[in-house]
């Protein structure tokens, strides 16, 4: 049996789940919508942090915002005012439940199980479920598949975190501020470190210990890492419970993921390069990507987004990765030049992709010039080499944990 629908969400997660709502939000009507994966996902799997402008459709869905974060050196203390903006956090169970209510009302067809391939003829995509089930014929794609980039990149690192959901006995956290990036955690021999503290109220918070790096921890290592920062916040471990814990691994690279690999199939999410490479952060750009495809199709167009970020910021992301990573900068010194020397403003919109050229020529001058020559030329070298000798490098998957212990619960998302 076929079933014949318009679109098809190929992967039902965080990108497939802010399309849902846009399309909903949008008064799309008369389209018939299928979403396949294996997993019906609901509750709370994941948090995203995100900035923006307060007052839109997400404002009730927050566990919290705020208007002032904390970027922290060993050698300075910086407290940012980000008005207009605010620093947000997002539990994933509140989108998930608003996703399930815009199938409900848009009669949606879901399909739980895993797509198993796509053959796009130019005209309408089959996508193929395995087993008894359906498959679908769809005339348009939109898949989230977690996928490798189209070709290994030439920085290949990680971000990859555990967060602790603590409880304290007492007031402890202000909830007026957040710490985005707290670099006094010990560094890591490649790559940098940093803690952060997403307060929901004064007793209760997101605290978490991140690595920009190649390599991932091992379960252990990262609660060490957790526990060291908890006693640098001068938490007492007596006086917290550990309610909840959230793992995560986010790719990291210049490897290009593809958008557009056939005529009717369009990526979406970390594997339609959402993912901003320099830090990790996706989820402005998956939401921004929802609203342009829920907008062309209620005018009846095709849903293609425009390209989660502009090149020159990819180009960009790609020499400060290699400037990290072939140890021409330190991390902390990188982050916090940023933050000196620009509005808190401007630094997070170029981080969502936002900013003017003439503001991305600010953040550039704000980083040290040497460094950043050396690693633009280590870039356009390996470019060239890329276009002599496309096929040399192995493949890129995400190199395995140090020793022992198991992975962080959801480093599929990497592969
Ligand atoms: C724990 C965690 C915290 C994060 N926090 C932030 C944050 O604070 N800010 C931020 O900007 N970004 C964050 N991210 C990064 C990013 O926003 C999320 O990973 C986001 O969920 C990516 O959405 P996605 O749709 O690309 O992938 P996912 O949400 O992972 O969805 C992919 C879906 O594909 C499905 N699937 C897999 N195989 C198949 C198959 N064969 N057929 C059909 N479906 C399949 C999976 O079951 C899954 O539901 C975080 C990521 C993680 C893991």
């Amino acid at each position: 049996m076929t079933v014949d629908v318009d679109v098809a969400l190929v992967g039902g997660g965080g990108a497939a789940s802010l399309v849902l709502a846009a399309l909903l939000r949008h008064g799309v009507r008369d389209l018939r919508i299928a979403v396949v994966d294996p997993v019906h996902r609901r509750g709370q799997d994941r948090t995203w942090a995100f900035w923006d402008q307060p007052g839109n459709e997400l404002d009730d869905l927050l566990s919290a915002s705020w208007s002032q974060v904390e970027v922290i050196t060993p050698d300075a203390y910086r407290s940012l005012d980000l008005a207009p903006l605010r620093y947000a956090m997002l539990r994933s169970g509140p989108v998930y439940e608003r996703a399930a209510e815009a199938e409900r009302r848009l009669g949606v067809t879901r399909i739980v199980a895993p797509a198993e391939g796509l053959d796009d003829d130019g005209e309408r995509v089959l996508v193929r479920t395995g087993g008894d089930r359906p498959a679908l014929r769809a005339g348009w794609v939109l898949d989230s598949r977690p996928r490798p980039p189209g070709r290994p990149g030439r920085t290949n690192w990680l971000q990859h975190f555990r967060g602790w959901w603590l409880a304290t006995d007492r007031p402890f956290f202000d909830p007026q501020r957040a710490v985005l990036m707290d670099f006094r955690t010990p560094q890591p021999a490649r790559g940098v470190s940093f803690g952060y503290v997403l307060p929901v109220d004064s007793r209760y918070a997101l605290v978490e210990y991140t690595e920009f790096s190649p390599r991932l921890l091992t379960g252990a290592a990262y609660d060490a890492a957790l526990a060291g920062y908890q006693a640098l916040l001068g938490l007492d471990p007596a006086r917290c419970t550990v309610r909840e814990v959230e793992n995560g691994v986010i790719p990291m690279t210049d490897g290009p993921f593809v958008a557009r690999p056939s005529p009717r199939v369009v990526r979406l999410g970390t594997a339609g390069g959402a993912t901003r490479p320099s830090t990790g952060f996706t989820f402005s750009a998956m939401r921004r990507q929802a609203d342009q495809i829920a907008r062309a199709l209620a005018a009846g167009q095709p849903p293609v987004p425009a390209p989660a970020y502009p090149a020159r910021h990819r180009w960009m992301d790609a020499v400060a990765l290699r400037a990290l990573d072939r140890d021409l900068v330190g991390g902390r010194e990188f982050f916090g030049r940023l933050f000196d020397r620009n509005p808190a403003s401007r630094v997070l919109r170029f981080l969502d992709g936002a900013t003017t050229v003439a503001e991305d020529l600010a953040v550039m001058r704000s980083t040290r010039l040497l460094p950043m020559v050396t690693a633009s030329v280590g870039d356009a070298a390996g470019r060239l080499h890329d276009r002599l000798a496309p096929d040399r490098r192995p493949p890129w998957s995400p190199p395995p944990p140090v020793v022992g212990d198991e992975p962080p619960a959801d480093a599929g998302v990497a592969r």
